[in-house]
C-alpha cells in the first residue's frame, strides 16, 4: 500500500497559476512561491463582492489515538463538491514542524484526500511560521533590551510572561534562565520557550481582518506587569508597528491545491485549546469569497475547535456555518467504548454502542447552534457493515444523518453521497443562536461551555482563578470570550475519562489575558505550550535519497 507521501510525490501537480484562475484569483493578485504555492495579495480582498458562498464547517468527537481524519475528511469532501459540479475552495490550518518530527504528523489530509505539495507545506511553507517566530523573539529581545537600558517602563523581571519561542517540541526549554554572564549580557531572569503555534501573535495573525487590525491586536498584547503590578503592553513598548511589518507577508493567505486540483487555502495554525485552532479570518474570508463552497476545519473536536469556531471566530467572520460535518471513526468510537488499541480492528458492537455516547454529545452540542449537522463515518477498510450501520441508526435515533465517506481509499470519489447531503443542507435556511453574548459575566460563559458543550455539571475556580478574576472585573476585561484551554481527549478535564462521563466539574487553574487576540484563555488541568518528543519521534523514520526523495513524512 502506498504511503501519503508516496501519493503525494507521484501527484499530478498543476501550476499555481492554473489554480488561481480557476478560483477566480487574477495574476497581479497572486505572489507564487515557486511551481505550486502562491501568496494571494491582502489587497485583492477587499474588492470581492460582499456575496458570500456556503461555510461548512468540520469538526469532530473527541480524538483519540486511533485517529479521526478531519482534514482527510475536509478535502475528501471538498473534491467530491468540485466533482458534483460546485465551486469549491478549502480552508485549512497550517501545520507546525513539533508534530511533523514529534508524533502526530502533518496536517495534509491522507490516502487519496490530500493537499500538495505536501512535503513543503509540512515543512517551511511560505515561511509564515518563521516569520512568526522571528517577530515574537524581535518582541522578546526589545523586551529585555528596555530592562537592560535602565528599565524606563519599571517592567518587574518577575512578572514578563511574554516568553520566547520555536517551530519544534524541545521539553529542555520550557524553563530557562537569561541574562547571565555580567552587566554587559542582559538582566538576569528566568524565562521559558513556547512552541510558535502558542504564540499570541499566531492567535492574532489569524483573527486579523487587515494588517492596520493586526497593528492595533499587537499593540494591546500584555507582555509584562510593572513592580506597581500594572500591565505593560506592546504599544507601550513602541513596537508594535516593526512587529507589523516583519508579519507583512505572513498575513497574506497561501494557495495551493488538493490531489483533484481544487484550491486549497492554507493559513495560520493556532492550537485549539490555549487558541481558536482554525485557521485564519482571511482565509476562510477569501474562500468564501472566492467559492460557492467554503469547506473549513477546526482543531481537535467540536467540544474545542467546534466551539471556539463558533463563538470566537464567528464574530468576527461575519457569517455563520451553513452546515456542520462531525467527523467520526468506528475504530476511535471503539476506543472511547473501552477497545484497546491493539484490538480495534476486530468487530466490536457493544463497545461501539458505548463510545457512540461521545458523538451523541458533540451532536447535541452542535446541534444546539441552530445550524444543520451531519455526522461523516471517515472509512477505515476494517470497519464492517454492521458497525457503520449502527453509527447510521444511532445519529438518525438523534435527529441527523450520517453517510460512510471513503475519501481517503477513494478520494471525492468516496464522498459522493455526503457532498449531496451538504448541498441540500446547505440549501437550507439555518438560525444561528450563539452560546452567550460578550456583556455575559466570565461565570456564566464557562457554565454554558461546560454545561451545554461538555454535558458537565459546573466549574471550581482556584483561589488563584478568583483573584484573578476580580483583577479583570476592575480592568474592563470581563466581556471577552472565553478559550478554554482543555484536554482534547475527553469532554471533562480529564483525559482518561473516554466516551460521555456525566456530572463531571471543570477546574480551573488560571485565566491568562491575551488582549491582542482578543480573549481570555482558562487553564484547566496542566495544558503544555512546549510539548515534548516522544520516545520514537517521526523524526526517526524520516529521510531523503540522492534524488530529493523523501520518505517518512505523513
Ligand atoms: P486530523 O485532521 O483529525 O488530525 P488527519 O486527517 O490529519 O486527522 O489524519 C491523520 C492521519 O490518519 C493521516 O496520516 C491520514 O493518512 C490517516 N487517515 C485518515 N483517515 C484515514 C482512513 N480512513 N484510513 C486510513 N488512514 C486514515
Amino acid at each position: 500500500m502506498q504511503t501519503d507521501i508516496e501519493i503525494a510525490q507521484a501527484a499530478e501537480v498543476w501550476p499555481i497559476q492554473k489554480i488561481a484562475q480557476a478560483a477566480g484569483i487574477e495574476e497581479h493578485e497572486l505572489a507564487p512561491y515557486g511551481y505550486d504555492k502562491a501568496k494571494i495579495n491582502l489587497d485583492s480582498q477587499v474588492k470581492r463582492s460582499p456575496d458570500l458562498g456556503k461555510l461548512i464547517l468540520v469538526t469532530s468527537i473527541n480524538p483519540t489515538p486511533a485517529g479521526e481524519g478531519k482534514s482527510t475528511v475536509t478535502v475528501g469532501l471538498a473534491d467530491a463538491l468540485a466533482m458534483a459540479g460546485k465551486k469549491t475552495m478549502i480552508a485549512l490550518r497550517e501545520p507546525s514542524l513539533g508534530p511533523v518530527m514529534g508524533l502526530k504528523g502533518g496536517a495534509t489530509g491522507g490516502g487519496q484526500s490530500q493537499v500538495v505539495p505536501m512535503a513543503d507545506i509540512n515543512l517551511h511553507f511560505t515561511g509564515d511560521f518563521h516569520a512568526l517566530t522571528s517577530a515574537h523573539d524581535t518582541l522578546a529581545a526589545l523586551l529585555d533590551n528596555s530592562l537592560q537600558q535602565g528599565n524606563p517602563l519599571n517592567i518587574d523581571p518577575r512578572r514578563i510572561i511574554w516568553k520566547r519561542v520555536l517551530d519544534i517540541n524541545d521539553r529542555a526549554l520550557r524553563n530557562t534562565v537569561i541574562g547571565m554572564g555580567g552587566p554587559k549580557s542582559g538582566v538576569p531572569r528566568t524565562d521559558g520557550f513556547d512552541i510558535t503555534v502558542a504564540s499570541e501573535l499566531m492567535a492574532i495573525l489569524t483573527l486579523s481582518t487587515s494588517l492596520m487590525d493586526l497593528k492595533a491586536r499587537i499593540k494591546k498584547i500584555v507582555v509584562a506587569y510593572t513592580y506597581d503590578e500594572e500591565p505593560v503592553t506592546v504599544d507601550d513598548l513602541g513596537v508594535a508597528g516593526a512587529l507589523t511589518v516583519i508579519l507583512k507577508d505572513a498575513i497574506n493567505p497561501n494557495l495551493v491545491q488538493t490531489l483533484a486540483h481544487t484550491p486549497a487555502i492554507i493559513h495560520g495554525g493556532p492550537f485549539a485549546n490555549i487558541a481558536q485552532g482554525t485557521n485564519s479570518i482571511l482565509a476562510t474570508k477569501t474562500a468564501l469569497q472566492l467559492a460557492d463552497y467554503a469547506v473549513t476545519e477546526a482543531g481537535f473536536g467540536a467540544d474545542l475547535g467546534g466551539e471556539k469556531f463558533l463563538d470566537v471566530k464567528v464574530p468576527l467572520l461575519g457569517k455563520t456555518p451553513d452546515t456542520i460535518v462531525i467527523v467520526a471513526t468506528v475504530r476511535a468510537l471503539k476506543h472511547h467504548g473501552g477497545v484497546a488499541l491493539a484490538n480495534l480492528n476486530e468487530e466490536n458492537l457493544t463497545a461501539l454502542a458505548t463510545g457512540l455516547e461521545n458523538l451523541g454529545q458533540h451532536l447535541a452540542a452542535m446541534q444546539r447552534y441552530g445550524v444543520p449537522v451531519l455526522v461523516a463515518i471517515n472509512q477505515f477498510t476494517a470497519d464492517t457493515p454492521a458497525e457503520m450501520q449502527l453509527i447510521k441508526d444511532y445519529v438518525q435515533e438523534h435527529g441527523a444523518q450520517a453517510y460512510v465517506a471513503n475519501v481517503w481509499g477513494q478520494g471525492g470519489a468516496g464522498a459522493q453521497e455526503l457532498a449531496q447531503a451538504v448541498i441540500d443542507t446547505t440549501a437550507k435556511e439555518s438560525d444561528f443562536k450563539p452560546l452567550y453574548q460578550a456583556q455575559d459575566s466570565v461565570e456564566d460563559k464557562i457554565n454554558a461551555i461546560v454545561q451545554t458543550i461538555y454535558g458537565g455539571a459546573g466549574f471550581e475556580l482556584s483561589a488563584q482563578a478568583q483573584r484573578q478574576l476580580a483583577e479583570f472585573q476592575r480592568r474592563g476585561w470581563d466581556k471577552l470570550p472565553i478559550i478554554m484551554a482543555k484536554t482534547q481527549y475527553s469532554l471533562s478535564d480529564d483525559a482518561k475519562q473516554l466516551a460521555r462521563p456525566k456530572n463531571f466539574t471543570i477546574h480551573i487553574r488560571e485565566f491568562i489575558p491575551k488582549l491582542g487576540a482578543g480573549f481570555l484563555v482558562a487553564l484547566t488541568g496542566s495544558i503544555l505550550t512546549m510539548p515534548g518528543l516522544p520516545k520514537h519521534p517521526a523524526a526517526l523514520d524520516i529521510d531523503i535519497d540522492e534524488n530529493g526523495r523523501i520518505t517518512g513524512l505523513f
